[in-house]
């Protein structure tokens, strides 16, 4: 099995674990020290990973309801502010107060899916700020900041915005 890395930092230590009332099976590899038990099976709070280095649990994509949800991304840094308005077939994209539209398709997705920044751990550092709007999704907005060293999987996320700012 592909072993997974930590996406806030990057660490392959990692368990798997699984919700829910646990049969036998499942409660043999709980004791044997497989698998962690994750308690009740929630929507949107069942991400299949655990790190033991950081303590975060974790899943390698965002899930659909936060993709389908999310509506703004304000990101910025010393030099930098970029504002994304989602909509379902293309993306408002503000850099400084140059403004245009892009379309969002699959190659824009996948990115920004594979970043997992639903489950980025904030550090507060200050290299970065982001905002995450998402209204109706359990988790209406979020708020993070951090280095260009994390989380883990920050390079995806300059990556997106690379694709979107080239174009301007
Ligand atoms: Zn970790």
């Amino acid at each position: 099995m592909e072993k997974h890395k930590c996406i806030n930092c990057g660490s392959t230590d990692i368990m798997d674990v699984e919700y829910g009332t646990p049969d036998e099976d499942l409660i043999e590899k709980i004791e044997a020290g497989l698998v962690l038990h994750g308690g009740c099976a929630i929507q949107g709070l069942m991400q299949p990973y655990y790190c033991l280095d950081c303590d975060t649990r974790f899943d390698i994509q965002c899930t659909e309801l936060f993709m389908d949800h999310l509506k703004q991304i304000h990101y910025k840094t010393n030099d930098e502010d970029i504002l994304i308005d989602f909509h379902p077939e293309h993306l408002d994209i503000q850099v400084n107060t140059f403004r245009r539209m892009i379309p969002y398709n699959k190659e824009l997705k996948d990115i920004l899916n594979s970043s997992a920044l639903e489950y980025w751990k904030t550090d507060n550092g200050n290299a970065w700020s982001m905002d995450i709007s998402c209204p109706g999704y359990f988790r209406e907005s979020i708020q993070l900041q951090g280095t260009d060293e994390t989380p883990y999987t920050f390079k995806l996320f300059r990556a997106f915005l690379n694709k979107l700012t080239k174009t301007l």
